[in-house]
């Protein structure tokens, strides 16, 4: 994704719609790894910025995502998750605590390119291919709790 301050101007330039209240999304979305949904997105940003409206969150996502700068991933944790990293990536997702990670697809990964086999698919076509990878994170496998959940009792 871009900076906020150059999505400030991709939003003026194609004649979007710019507010505090977007800016305050952008500024959520920069660097944030938590691959949020879009009611947690409305949380963060409503710390800040009381006035803004679920609708609004929704409604600049779906900008974000039409732009590109973007994407819109079902890790399979019910509700859509929004990512703005546009690296290559796959997903780690930890089944104890719901924590998504990005594991990174370098040139030299050991992760295979996947490719339908010649004979299977039926003469599909691949755009893209996602993999997510599930299982515990490391404090999970350690048997601890998260800290935000607190003891169980
Ligand atoms: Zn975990
Ligand atoms: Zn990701």
């Amino acid at each position: 994704m871009k900076s906020p301050t150059e999505l400030s101007e991709a939003f003026r330039s194609q004649g979007r719609k710019l507010t505090p209240q977007r800016q305050a999304i952008f500024d959520a979305l920069d660097g944030n790894p938590s691959h949020p949904s879009a009611e947690s997105v409305y949380d963060m940003v409503r710390v800040h910025m009381p006035s803004i409206s679920l609708r609004t969150v929704y409604q600049t996502l779906n900008d974000l995502t039409e732009m590109g700068e973007i994407s819109q991933v079902d890790l399979g944790l019910g509700s859509a998750r929004f990512d703005p990293n546009n690296e290559p990536h796959h997903h780690l997702v930890c089944s104890g605590c719901a924590t998504v990670f990005d594991v990174a697809v370098e040139v030299d990964s050991p992760l295979p390119d996947l490719e339908v086999p010649a004979g299977l698919g039926d003469g599909f076509v691949v755009d893209s291919t996602d993999i997510i990878f599930r299982g515990m994170c490391a404090r999970c496998a350690a048997g601890q709790q998260p800290t935000d959940l607190g003891p169980v009792p």
